[in-house]
């Protein structure tokens, strides 16, 4: 049934690739958005070799990377001395080497939504669903006043406040996890040559870190400065921030980093939510991708990594096998990984934000050790997330 009709509420990351592979595999794909245009917010991504196999196997890895920067390692930096904990240089690295990718998200977005477009899904903005009508020969979203889009298959991909996601089981709202971050780009000739280094740099310190990375080809650097609060209280989830007040909250770091943050004019401040892992993400014609499914602190920088995994599974599970038996070994085939991140993501935070002299000394120390002596050991250590390859040979 190649031509079953596939309904994606949602043009975020993840529906943009599902649709787009859903589409690659000749299905006929509608994308519902619920925002006037298709748009990201907030300001660099990082994709790791994981996302970057997809990418390639759906034949947009070289526009990503030519819009993007590719960095030369990731490293971590104690926040107040500057000295390198540890620096995990790509280059060593033969899936990294191949596929590391730092990229603005609006100019992924304008990636994907031409790539879809080319690939004859059907975009519709402008269109927010409330509710999801089933029965036994097919399934709708409804928007407020009553408009149906009806499909055989409905994926929801409607992020962290997914509509979908109550259909599917009992609503499960996002946690606050205690965290904000402040995000801001600063123009990379206004700031002293040298001072950014051309990898992913986090700069770590007690309740506080900071990530620092270049985007368009080495143009703009990209800041995301993490600071644990338990005050929000705000209605939304990001507000317009005061580059003052970022400024007073790194005030006492290295100078590279306030060298760096007396640059930024303008900074946006997230509250930062996840999830316990879902038990199910399907049900009958609907499932689940994406943050709407698992929510994740970005300390692993893999949220939308998982998001573009998971597009890639969904439609090979489905040009396979369209009935719930397509659905049900997507969510098996996802389940259990997108947990193991969101737990990985979430004890970056105990780690990166580590206070005490000894509770530093006893994170860091060995590290730092592990680091000089024997950096394979650090590298083998991530490879579970980096080497994976849903795409089965088809990417990088
Ligand atoms: P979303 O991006 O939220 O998209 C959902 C879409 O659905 C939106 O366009 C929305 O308008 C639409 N929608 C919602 N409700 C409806 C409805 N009822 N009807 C129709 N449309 C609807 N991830 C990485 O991989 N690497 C990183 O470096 C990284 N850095 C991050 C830094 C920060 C500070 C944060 C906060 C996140 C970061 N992430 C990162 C995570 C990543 O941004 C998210 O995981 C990813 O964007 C999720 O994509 P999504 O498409 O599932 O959801």
């Amino acid at each position: 049934m190649a031509q079953a009709r596939i309904l994606v509420v949602g043009g975020g990351i993840a529906g943009l690739t599902a649709a787009l592979a859903l589409a690659r595999h000749g299905f006929s794909v509608s994308v519902l958005e619920r925002a006037a245009q298709f748009r990201e917010v907030g300001a660099g991504l990082q994709l790791g070799a994981n996302a970057m196999r997809v990418m390639a196997a759906l034949g947009l890895a070289p526009d990503v990377a030519s819009r993007g920067f590719r960095p030369d390692a990731a490293e971590i930096r104690l926040g107040d001395l500057g000295h390198q904990v540890f620096c995990l240089r790509f280059a060593q690295n033969a899936a990294l080497r191949t596929a590391y990718v730092q990229i603005h998200r609006a100019d992924l977005l304008d990636l994907l939504v031409a790539a879809v477009r080319d690939a004859g899904v059907a975009l519709h903005p402008a269109v927010r669903i409330v509710k999801i009508v089933e029965n036994t020969d097919s399934v709708a979203g409804v928007t407020e006043d009553g408009q149906r889009f009806e499909a055989d298959i409905l994926i929801g991909a409607d992020g962290l406040r997914s509509a979908v996601q109550g259909y599917v089981l009992a609503p499960q709202p996002p946690r606050f996890t205690g965290q904000v971050a402040w995000r801001a780009t600063v123009a990379a000739d206004a700031v002293p040559a040298g001072l950014v280094a051309p990898r992913g740099t986090i700069w770590v310190g007690p309740g506080r870190h900071l990530v620092t990375y270049f985007l368009r080809g080495g143009q703009l650097i990209n800041i995301v400065a993490v600071e644990e609060r338990d005050d929000w209280r705000e209605e939304g989830w990001m507000l317009p921030g005061d580059p003052a007040l970022l400024r007073a909250a790194f005030a006492d770091w290295h100078p590279r980093v306030t060298t760096l943050l007396s640059k930024v004019s303008e900074t946006y401040l997230w509250a930062l939510y996840d999830r316990a892992p879902l038990p199910v993400w399907t049900k009958g014609r609907v499932a689940l991708i994406g943050d709407a499914c698992h929510p994740m602190l970005p300390f692993l920088a893999q949220g939308a990594a998982m998001a573009i995994e998971d597009g890639w599974v969904l439609a090979d599970c489905l040009a396979r096998d369209t009935g719930t038996a397509g659905l049900a070994r997507y969510a098996s085939l996802r389940q259990g990984r997108t947990a193991r991140v969101q737990g990985a993501a979430r004890r970056n935070a105990g780690r990166f934000h580590r206070r005490g002299p000894v509770g530093r000394t006893l994170e860091f120390g060995p590290m730092a050790l592990a680091n000089l002596f024997a950096p394979w050991v650090l590298r083998r250590s991530m490879r579970w997330l980096y080497d994976h390859d849903v795409t089965g040979g088809s990417g990088v």
